[in-house]
C-alpha cells in the first residue's frame, strides 16, 4: 500500500487499490503547487485515501482547467499532500510526499497541459502526451482534449 508523509512528518497519508491513473502535469498550477517544473501525481478514489496526524490546512482556487480545486498541505511544513475537485470524487495525491520507491515503480501514463512542457525537459516514456486537461475515461483512448481557456 503505498504510504507516504509531508516533509516534517506531522501528516501521514496512504491509498488503498491501484491508482486510476499517474500523471504528470506541467500547467502552471502545477508548477506554483509544486514550486516544480511538473508534477507528478496518483490519481485515486477519494474512498481509498487514509490520513493521519495533523489535519491539513486547504485552499480553493479555480485552475486552469476551470475546476473548483481544493488543495491540501500541511500546514506545518508547507509540502502539497492531495488535491480535490480535478477529477470528480477523485483525489490527485502528490506522488513526491510516497515513501519507499513508489517514484521508481511509477509508470506514467499521462502527461497533462503536454503543450507546456518547459523545453529542456524531454518526453516522459510510455507516457501519452495530453493538450490540456484529461477526465477519466480517456485513458488507454489516446484522445487528445482541447485546451480550455488560454
Ligand atoms: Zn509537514
Ligand atoms: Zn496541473
Amino acid at each position: 500500500m503505498p504510504s507516504g508523509s509531508c516533509f516534517c512528518g506531522a501528516i501521514k497519508l496512504s491509498f488503498t487499490g491501484d491508482p486510476i491513473a499517474c500523471g504528470l502535469c506541467h500547467c502552471h498550477d502545477c508548477r506554483k503547487l509544486t514550486s516544480s517544473a511538473f508534477s507528478v501525481s496518483y490519481i485515486v478514489p477519494l474512498a481509498n485515501l487514509t490520513l493521519t496526524g495533523a489535519t491539513p490546512k486547504e485552499i480553493h482556487k479555480s485552475s486552469d482547467s476551470g475546476n473548483k480545486v481544493t488543495n491540501y498541505f500541511c500546514g506545518e511544513c508547507g509540502s502539497p499532500l492531495y488535491g480535490k475537485g480535478a477529477f470528480g470524487e477523485n483525489v490527485v495525491v502528490r506522488a513526491g510526499c510516497l515513501d519507499g520507491d513508489e517514484l521508481e515503480k511509477a509508470a506514467p501514463q499521462l502527461e497533462l497541459y503536454s503543450e507546456r512542457r518547459v523545453p529542456w525537459l524531454g518526453t516522459c516514456e510510455g507516457a501519452k502526451s495530453v493538450k490540456g486537461m484529461w477526465k477519466p475515461g480517456q485513458e488507454g483512448e489516446g484522445k487528445e482534449v482541447e485546451e480550455k481557456g488560454k
